[in-house]
């Protein structure tokens, strides 16, 4: 791991000089542009494992993983061979293939309560077609969603956003019409009573409830006990379809993602991130009576030009079949996960400064708060300044953190031990060093 010493990025600050005049931000996606940490982002060349390279040949243990689909760390023999191996035969057809049947399948078996399912091209999509499916289904307009909940950048849901919405300081974006604002609902995450009074205010008119059932897009932030349960109760009961976005839970949790380790079922499911083992890709899917109203089978309309690519199911095929077929896999990112957790938590105890660390399975994220972390408004305690320290020093030390603070922190099959030993080092001396203490 490097020292303190500031590390060389010239390559990287040029590049990202360049960028700038072409790119918007000089990013393609806003938290990479570092504007909640200070400084210029980095440029990566490769990666391998737990570890990422950059274009000036700086190494970083990595606590991203692209946001989530690395679970089995960067480049996994079995899903590159996938690809190579698909990648002779065609990059796209636009007609069925096989591998299109079997992907089905096999997310079918992994999240039972997905009776039918259809593939997109982006987590984004599979949120935006879920809702609409669910107002075609009901003949509902509104839908509900949460404070700080993120499900991608349709119209929408950029509302009380979290995630880069939040760290930019845009959680209800410009260029969003009033009409559709208006037909979307927000409540405090983990308050049932507030989620109950507003759909009585609304009797009849919503379609969906859409809540990422573990959060972390506000940082990561776990369900109180009983509340999964009491959403599903309360949908059931005003017949509105509950939507699990399980974008970044689903196969990462347990194989069958929150719902299958909280034990609530969801009438729709949306999936990202792992499903494509890195490639571009996105599901939705849910009961077969709502499914069926996807065209052609049904009038609601949704398609894709490059949706079931060959190349895309092939790294999905690969990673899922692999996670499929070793449970015991979500045993062990859970115990190590929790040595990341509680050393984080333990060396802020012991420096006085008692951050709350949040932590689901392989999920986790430091808060610069002694305030329990429960929702938004809690998540927003804490001090956005000195996590921006931290940040730079911890890469400084090699060590590769999401670079905004309303983020969960992704752990793969490729952290050791020894490795997590290395980030406990590193973020004691960081901790130290960002708060002058
Ligand atoms: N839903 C959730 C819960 C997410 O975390 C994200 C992305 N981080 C999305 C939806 C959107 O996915 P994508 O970025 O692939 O469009």
């Amino acid at each position: 791991l490097n020292t303190k010493a500031a590390l060389d990025l010239s390559t990287s600050d040029q590049l990202f000089t360049r960028a700038q005049h072409h790119i918007p931000g000089g990013v393609n996606s806003p938290v990479r542009a570092f504007r909640a940490v200070g400084g210029h982002p980095v440029f990566m060349q490769s990666a391998k494992g737990a570890w990422l390279t950059d274009v000036d040949g700086n190494k970083y243990l990595d606590f991203i993983n692209s946001w989530g689909p690395m679970i089995l760390g960067h480049a996994p023999d079995i899903v590159v061979d996938a690809v190579r191996k698909a990648a002779g035969d065609s990059l796209s057809f636009g007609a069925p293939t096989r591998r299109e049947v079997e992907m089905a399948e096999l997310i079918k078996k992994m999240v039972p309560s997905i009776e039918k399912v259809r593939l997109v091209n982006s987590g984004t999509e599979a949120t935006m077609s879920a809702i609409r499916v669910a107002r075609g289904y009901t003949g509902r307009d509104k839908i509900i969603k949460f404070e700080g909940c993120y499900h991608g950048h349709g119209d929408s849901f950029l509302i009380a956003a979290g995630s880069g919405a939040l760290t930019l300081g845009a959680p209800d974006s410009p260029g969003v019409t009033q009409g559709v604002a208006l037909d979307t609902l927000t409540a405090p995450y983990n308050d049932l009573e507030a989620t109950e009074r507003l759909i009585l205010a609304n009797e009849g008119q919503v379609a969906a409830l859409i809540l990422e059932p573990v959060v972390g897009n506000m940082g990561l932030v776990a369900p109180a006990e009983g509340y999964l349960q009491g959403l599903r109760e309360l949908c059931t009961q005003h017949g509105i379809v509950l939507i699990f976005d399980e974008v970044m839970t689903g196969f990462r949790l347990a194989r069958g993602g929150a719902q299958e380790l909280f034990g609530v079922t969801p009438d729709m499911t949306t999936l990202g991130k792992i499903i494509g083992g890195g490639m571009p890709v996105g599901a939705y899917g849910g009961r077969q009576d709502i499914m069926d109203q996807v065209a052609p089978a049904g009038k609601v309309y949704q398609a894709g030009t490059l949706s079931g690519n060959p190349i895309a199911t092939a790294a999905g095929i690969a990673q899922l079949t692999y996670l499929q077929e070793h449970p015991e896999l979500y045993t062990e990112l859970d115990r190590i996960t929790a040595r990341l957790a509680d050393g984080t938590r333990q060396i802020c105890a012991d420096l006085g400064l008692n951050y709350t660390v949040n932590r689901v399975g392989s999920m986790f994220s430091v808060f610069f708060t002694d305030q329990p972390v429960r929702n938004l408004d809690e998540a927003k305690t804490s001090d956005t300044e000195a996590f921006g320290r931290y940040f730079r020093a911890m890469l400084n030390r090699g060590i590769y953190l999401a670079p905004a603070l309303y983020e969960a922190l992704f752990i793969s099959t490729s952290m050791t031990d020894e490795l997590v030993d290395q980030y406990l080092t590193a973020c004691r001396e960081s901790m130290i060093e960002a708060h002058g203490l």
